[in-house]
């Protein structure tokens, strides 16, 4: 499936990262590789090119901790890391580094996929690092390890160790067979009509999460439901699970979160009038594929 944040073709070695010596060879390898980010919502583009900017390690190492890189994994026999600038930072290395600095969603339409993916997992490790100073047992300070890829408490009478997170969010497009169910949010710009979308409560398979948002949010209950794919959504930390699913009723019931949600035809869909989610997202997908079943 080619839209953003999906693909990369990413070796991260997970079970290898926990070896600190592993992890210190990766370090020292002269032909690895540094992509910035700024804070962890920001990434650095190189010019004029649609990629990401890419430090030679050597560059880099002498003036940030070690700890301050996280590793990505290897890709096309390369090591990755990444670096978050932090905001004092940022006027210096972007004087010696020129480089274009772009808000991550908006990168998402000018990156290619296994870029945008690339730039989605830095991001999302970024945005939990910045969140996982201290335990969530004991309150003491945290320090990261597995590259980045633990928080552990330094309090060791506690010893708790934290992880990244993503949280499940589906996201269906229902329909009759004729109309698709469509809704929009309060905040967005008129006109601008997309999937209805959740999160996964817990104890709650995908399929009831599902029937629940549905009914929630437009009173349409749906019967089956049909598994088609995913997308990372690091706006911070979801993934979101593509659903198509069967409307088992017709009358709407606009809930309270929505601004409105309608039936259209795909007729109506195809007409422009309806501004749909940008290409690089799973609704879309979602939408251009039941527009391409007729
Ligand atoms: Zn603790």
């Amino acid at each position: 499936m080619d839209f953003a944040f999906v693909g990369g073709a990413l070796e991260r070695h997970g079970e290898a990262r926990e070896d600190a010596g592993w992890l210190r060879g990766r370090f020292d390898d002269d032909l690895a590789e540094v992509i910035v980010l700024r804070g962890s919502r920001d990434v650095l583009l190189a010019a004029p090119a649609p990629q990401l900017l890419r430090i030679p390690l050597p560059l880099l190492r002498e003036r940030f901790e070690a700890t301050r890189f996280t590793y990505l994994g290897e890709q096309e026999g390369r090591t990755l890391f990444a670096l978050g600038l932090r905001e004092e930072e940022q006027g210096e290395f972007l004087a010696v580094h020129p480089a274009l600095p772009g808000e991550l969603r908006a990168a998402a339409t000018n990156l290619p996929p296994h870029e945008a993916g690339l730039a989605a997992f830095a991001c999302a490790l970024a945005y939990w690092q910045s969140r996982s100073h201290f335990c969530g047992v004991c309150g003491a300070h945290t320090l990261l390890s597995a590259g980045g890829h633990r928080a552990l408490c330094c309090n060791g009478a506690c010893g708790a160790a934290f992880f990244p997170r993503t949280d499940p969010c589906v996201i269906m497009l229902v329909n009759d067979g004729e109309r698709a169910l469509l809704g929009r949010q309060p905040s967005w710009p008129e006109g601008r009509y997309s999937t209805l979308a959740g999160f996964v409560e817990p104890g709650e398979t995908l399929e009831d999460a599902v029937r629940r948002e549905t009914l929630e949010e437009s009173g349409i209950r749906v019967g089956d439901c049909r598994y088609i794919g995913s997308q990372p959504w690091p706006f911070p930390a979801s993934l979101m699970l593509g659903f198509e699913a069967q409307a088992e009723s017709n009358d709407i019931r606009i809930g309270a979160e929505m601004a409105d949600v309608r039936w259209f035809t795909r007729d109506e869909l195809r007409s422009g009038a309806v501004k749909l989610s940008p290409r690089f997202s799973i609704s879309r997908f979602l939408i251009d594929r039941w527009l391409d079943r007729d």
